[in-house]
């Protein structure tokens, strides 16, 4: 098979033949129809995530088709149209069987901890436990945006962050996972206040519902303008880029007993991040961390996207072919960009 291909961090990546991934007797083989491109990606290819082993093939926001299922597979077959969530359960860890497999103790995820999809075949363990069907009507290149962004945003806003209609609801960073916040939280009736550097990504967060924009590149206190706003502080705030400055500033522009949740990954070279602790204790705030989303979970979101309530199609604002991948991956470190740009395998 066709796959994207790194031998050293940082050093690009090249599209070559690769031997076919075979199936686990518990997992399948899909046939990648459409995959994401993530900051996470460019994390991973950049050396920052300790599960890779090089050489490497990248890819965890996938849709497709099952192509082979192993022996113990039993709810799926060849031909079915599938999602994993990026966060792949083993299902049978004490975490697993308390229904919470985006934590798992023995998770894998295809991209870091073995071969993703940015290939036109990629191998998925725990099958049972982690493929999503794709219903009929919703495209692949719509599919592979749920996995990682999409649902990452929904859990933080609606399973982790437990918003409520009439909330102030303030996202630092309208990347592909922001913008997913803004689109869900405004769905859910709270009001939306959207923080970014980029114009061009503040315009479509107003597209996506947020009633109110913080220009980060003029603002000189991002956190302040946000307590302006919302007369006093947000009620739920994400950091939805992952820096030192998004997360405390996230922090800094709740009002009491606000929730944080922490959504961007946050590499550091020191293994930690300063957080604002005073005010967390003072205001007695909530920091909350957000990891992926459970399969068995995913119904309710699908039924709202079913719904035409969230339109996590508006997301995707490029397709390109598995040749445009090295480069657009490189491109990411500069220019992580507004929206989702969905690669096709077999274009
Ligand atoms: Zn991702
Ligand atoms: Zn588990």
């Amino acid at each position: 098979m066709r796959a994207v291909v790194f031998e050293q961090y940082g050093e690009p990546a090249e599209v070559r033949e690769v031997a076919d991934p075979r199936p686990a007797e518990h997992g399948v083989v899909v046939r990648v129809e459409a995959t994401g491109l993530c900051r996470s990606d460019w994390h991973g290819w950049q050396g920052h995530d300790p599960d890779i082993a090089l050489p490497h093939v990248p890819g965890h926001e996938l849709a497709g088709v099952v192509e082979e299922a192993g022996a113990r597979v039993t709810g799926w077959r060849p031909g079915d149209r599938v999602t994993v969530p990026f966060v792949c359960a083993c299902g049978t860890c004490p975490a697993c069987a308390a229904g919470d497999q985006q934590v798992c103790e023995r998770q894998t995820q295809p991209g870091f901890t073995h071969w993703g999809s940015f290939a036109q075949y990629v191998a998925l363990d725990h099958a049972d436990v982690n493929l999503v069907a794709v219903p009929e009507e919703m495209s692949y290149a719509t599919a592979a945006s749920l996995g990682c962004r999409f649902a990452t945003a929904y859990r933080a806003v609606v399973q982790q962050g437990r918003v409520a209609a009439g909330e102030w609801v303030a996202v630092h960073g309208c990347g592909g996972v922001g913008l997913s916040a803004v689109m869900i939280a405004a769905a859910s009736g709270a009001r939306v206040v959207a923080v970014d550097v980029s114009p061009q990504a503040l315009d479509l967060a107003r597209t996506f519902g947020a009633t109110r924009c913080v220009d980060a590149s003029r603002a000189e206190d991002t956190a302040a303008a946000v307590r302006d706003l919302t007369g006093g502080g947000a009620h739920l705030s994400l950091d939805a880029l992952g820096s030192p400055a998004t997360c405390a500033a996230s922090i800094d522009g709740l009002r009491r007993r606000g929730r944080h949740v922490q959504v961007g990954l946050l590499p550091s070279p020191a293994g930690t991040t300063p957080v604002p602790m005073a005010r967390a204790i003072a205001l007695e705030l909530e920091l909350l961390g957000s990891h992926g989303m459970a399969a068995h979970t995913y119904p309710p979101m699908l039924e709202l996207v079913r719904a035409g309530v969230l339109r996590p199609d508006l997301l995707v604002t490029s397709t390109i072919t598995l040749d445009a991948v090295p480069s657009a991956l490189a491109a990411m470190g500069t220019a992580p960009g507004a929206g989702v740009t969905v690669a096709e395998p077999w274009s």
